[in-house]
């Protein structure tokens, strides 16, 4: 199968002549250089790489760079919750999935950490070239306790165990589980489905309606059952949580990724550091404006929620790099919000400097991903940096955004998205 706009997927060879590379690591750049990729891979990154029969595309002095790497995206979930509680439509939902997929095309983001919902259809979909859109770490159905996060009902709705068959919702999106059989029920009915890594409620949630910021989600034994499923089968468990509570009952637990973690005191960072756990955060949602501007809208107590959230955000930063906390780039950002994902990198401006943000954006969160370990979907190299054996995830800027970060905000600027060697959009000539 494929789709019109990209090439066969076939042993060529591509050089890139003529551009300045970010290798995704550090400030240093290679000037005037050039980048052969041969297939899916890069092979040659330097000042005098020649390949004779491979194509040629003169970069005209861009900046040529690693895809971007999204932590938080729930690519399977492109209608918001509340919708797919009342009438829902799966071709209409399969559509949606398909806009979002193109979106990150777009932009130049070429793999999605997903963070929960049914995201395997859309990444075979795009694995088999059936349409455009990024690399997916599945996660499958987030797994939560009843009244937790991922408990979208409405209040009188019955419970999902006591109905004959289970609403949409907890059949394709959460899995509502409680005690330790149903926590390990859930967890390897995603891996069997094809989930690289597990998301687990540990905590209050924003969004939902039921259940307090305050509340801690699931019992250390639960989320220990959790951890030892997903570790059963080479990989890690990823929690969302803000309060510190939560935090650091999930650390206690094994687990290796805070989905947010704004509220975690110092002494939770600390342990975080010490077991190597990753601060998965997102600046926009967390912090910016026009994401107030929105809670604000859904009323007060959802406001109430996003401003203590807020509050915590700088603190849970600086206790990061004070302790060598790994820090992700994700935006939690999905559905109609698709097309601003590129604001998170002015978000994060206050609170970073534009070299740490590209590298938290690229080989940062590439190797995020290295943490599915064996269950690693994409295992031939590593994704987010520019050097050879890499995956030719490559993107060419009109600009220098290291210099000048808000490039990467204008899809216009983002003149060529190659993913594994094929090449999805080109305005280069
Ligand atoms: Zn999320």
């Amino acid at each position: 199968m494929s789709f019109a706009g990209a090439q066969d997927k076939d042993p060529h060879q591509t050089l890139f002549i003529n551009v300045h590379v970010f290798y995704g690591l550090n400030e240093e750049r290679l000037e005037n250089a050039n980048v052969l990729v041969d297939g899916n891979l890069i092979k040659e990154v330097s000042a005098g790489t020649n390949a004779p029969g491979a194509s040629v595309i003169d970069g005209g002095g861009r900046t040529l760079m690693p895809g971007i790497i999204e932590a938080h995206g729930h690519p399977g979930l492109p209608v918001p919750p509340s919708q797919m509680i009342g009438d829902v439509d799966w071709m209409l939902i399969g559509a949606a999935a398909v806009e979002d997929a193109k979106t990150y095309i777009d932009h130049g983001w070429t793999t999605v950490r997903d963070t929960g919902g049914p995201s395997y259809g859309i990444k075979k979909a795009i694995d088999e070239g059936l349409v455009p859109g990024p690399r997916i770490y599945p996660s499958g159905m987030m797994i939560s306790q009843t009244s937790g996060h991922g408990d979208f009902r409405r209040y009188a709705d019955s419970h999902p165990n006591s109905t004959s068959e289970l609403p949409f919702w907890n059949k394709y999106f959460a899995h509502i589980a409680d005690g330790l059989p149903e926590v390990r029920r859930a967890v390897r009915e995603e891996l069997r489905k094809g989930a690289v890594h597990i998301k687990l409620m540990a905590g209050g949630g924003v969004t939902s309606l039921f259940d307090p910021l305050h509340t801690t989600q699931y019992s250390l034994e639960e989320m220990q059952a959790a951890v030892e499923a997903a570790e059963d089968w080479g990989t890690y468990v990823m929690v969302h949580a803000y309060t510190d509570r939560a935090v650091s009952r999930a650390v206690e637990a094994g687990v290796k990724a805070i989905e947010h973690g704004q509220l975690a005191t110092e002494d939770t960072a600390k342990l975080m550091a010490e077991n190597g756990v990753w601060l998965s955060t997102q600046a926009w949602a967390a912090a910016s404006d026009t994401a107030g501007e929105l809670m604000e809208a859904e009323g007060p107590i959802t406001y109430g929620k996003w401003q203590t959230v807020n509050e915590g955000f700088e603190a849970s930063l600086r206790y990061a790099e004070q302790y060598g906390i790994k820090v992700a780039f994700g935006t939690d950002m999905w559905g109609d919000a698709t097309p601003n994902i590129a604001q998170e990198f002015i978000a994060r401006q206050p609170y970073f400097s534009n070299i740490d943000i590209l590298r938290q954006a690229t080989s940062i969160n590439g190797e995020l991903m290295q943490l599915t370990g064996s269950l690693n979907p994409y295992p031939e190299g590593p994704l987010g940096v520019i050097q050879p054996g890499a995956y030719a995830d490559i993107l060419l800027i009109d600009g220098n955004p290291i210099e000048d970060l808000e490039i990467m905000t204008y899809t216009d600027r983002v003149d060529l998205v190659m993913k594994d060697g094929v090449i999805y959009k080109n305005t280069v000539e």
